[in-house]
């Protein structure tokens, strides 16, 4: 009798030692992310788009790289987040509507850049950056008029009046870096007044590694930046040297800054439902990632978001007869290039458009900032836009910051929080109630094991889940008791 009750009362205090436990990991997080939040100058993010790269691109690229077993950098990542791409006017956004999206937090009609669907100006993360004293640039392996990167600088009714996009950057910004191809957009009156604004001219890789401060226009074809698979290796720079070298430059500002680097190719290989393309594209995307994740490691006030405007070619890879000798970093460049292409021809793939579709996107993210985002979520492209808003502005990062904007700053979103497809339902569905400390503590219960942070009191609706635990105890208790008494 002694024993038994003595046992008991040993597991009823585990009991309540364990809900203590779970109940309690809100206090210590919470301290963490009020310190980050605080210290808001020399914040900065880092905003890659795979343009046209959804989860079967970087399948592609994970086989070819590193085999079906591995992982890229991208795939490494704490946050593999869902991203909705819709545009005002279609199912099927077009790259400039998403990138406007994604730099405004508004939504906007296919082919519109940096403008609402009536034809107003709207003020991009770009330009907060630039009016918090921040460092800005713009990376791109098209060029920097082409949609995506004008999304982020230019007010356009057409995503094809390059004349105008490219004086709204000459004229009205002060984008510190600026690396693609399209030089020959500029006219000689511009590149002169780009010159005598401080801006070192470069272009080619030697040029772009002599300079190590300042402002650069990095200039590395008259059209268009080459494609991977035909890149000189030795004079074009490739993605990750110019998102290494952005990050050199950017990074000597105190107040911070804000880059936006894009794969720009992956989706005009997925256009043409070429493999290799496709393949080599997302590769060397991840590669700039990698340098990117190596800075956010060593820089907790940067926050890295990966993301693609929307998915090109409805690509599925189905099947591989790959070798086994992958890439490596200790052979020649020209080499792994060739492996790359020769695994890649021996991938099986469908595509069932040459156009865009309406899947949604891939987010990964990395970050001490982020401590209080679920892993997994699904949010809209306008969401991405209020990650980096309401970090730039010194907010606290967790998912309560999607409820007030999507009531709030559009229509649309409103309507999309309701679309998600069936795996992600839960998520959604507690996202749009209206007590936002619930919704967090249920999905973290749920999907993750990190402690999520919540600052605000405990609130009405952890009653029901204190009531359940209670019961759930009550239950434990009363079985242990009747194990012992069976002794
Ligand atoms: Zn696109």
């Amino acid at each position: 009798m002694t024993n038994s009750s003595t046992a008991s009362q040993s597991s009823i205090v585990l009991v309540f030692v364990s809900l203590l436990v779970m109940s309690t990991p809100i206090a210590f997080v919470s301290s963490t992310n009020h310190e980050i939040a605080s210290e808001s100058n020399g914040l900065s993010i880092i905003l890659m788009i795979g343009d046209g790269m959804g989860l079967e691109q970087v399948k592609l690229g994970r086989w070819v790289e590193v085999g079906p077993n591995g992982n890229l950098t991208m795939d490494t990542f704490p946050y593999n987040w869902s991203v909705t791409t819709h545009s005002a006017d279609q199912a099927i956004t077009d790259s400039a509507a998403a990138a406007t999206a994604i730099a405004t937090g508004f939504k906007t009609n296919n082919y519109m850049v940096g403008q609402s669907p009536d034809g107003t100006n709207l003020n991009t993360i770009l330009e907060i950056a630039e009016s918090l004293g921040k460092s800005t640039g713009l990376v791109s392996t098209t060029s920097y008029f082409h949609a995506t990167p004008a999304g982020f600088y230019a007010n356009a009714a057409s995503r094809n009046d390059y004349a105008t996009i490219t004086q709204q950057l000459v004229d009205e910004h002060d984008v510190e870096v600026i690396l693609s191809g399209g030089l020959s957009q500029f006219t000689a009156g511009q590149l002169t007044t780009m010159q005598s604004n401080g801006y070192a001219l470069v272009q080619n890789k030697t040029e772009l590694e002599a300079v190590s401060s300042g402002k650069i226009l990095g200039m590395f074809d008259t059209g268009y930046y080459p494609d991977e698979p035909t890149r000189d290796l030795a004079v074009v720079p490739s993605i990750a040297e110019m998102t290494n070298k952005s990050l050199e430059i950017l990074s000597q500002d105190a107040d911070g800054f804000f880059l936006m680097v894009e794969g720009g190719q992956i989706d005009w290989s997925s256009h043409d439902n070429d493999i290799v393309g496709t393949a080599l594209e997302a590769i060397a995307f991840d590669k700039a990632i990698n340098f990117s994740l190596q800075y956010v490691q060593e820089h907790s006030n940067t926050i890295l978001l990966v993301t693609a405007d929307h998915e090109t070619g409805g690509l599925a890879v189905i099947s591989n007869t790959l070798s086994q000798k992958l890439p490596s970093d200790s052979d020649a460049e020209a080499d792994n290039r060739n492996l790359r292409m020769e695994r890649a021809n021996n991938v099986t793939t469908t595509w069932t458009t040459t156009g865009h579709t309406a899947t949604p996107v891939p987010l990964f993210m990395y970050g001490d900032a982020l401590i209080a985002f679920p892993a997994t979520y699904s949010i809209d492209n306008i969401d991405i836009f209020v990650i980096m808003d309401t970090y730039f502005s010194g907010g606290t990062l967790n998912s309560t910051i999607f409820e007030t904007t999507s009531t709030t700053t559009t229509t649309q979103s409103s309507t999309t929080t309701t679309e998600p497809s069936s795996s992600t339902t839960t998520e959604t569905s507690s996202s749009t109630t209206t007590e936002p400390s619930s919704s967090i503590t249920t999905e973290t219960s749920s999907s993750t094991t990190e402690p999520t942070s919540t600052s605000l009191p405990p609130s009405p609706p952890s009653m029901e889940a204190t009531i359940l635990l209670a019961i759930g105890a009550a239950a434990v208790v009363i079985v242990v008791l009747i194990l012992l008494r069976k002794r």
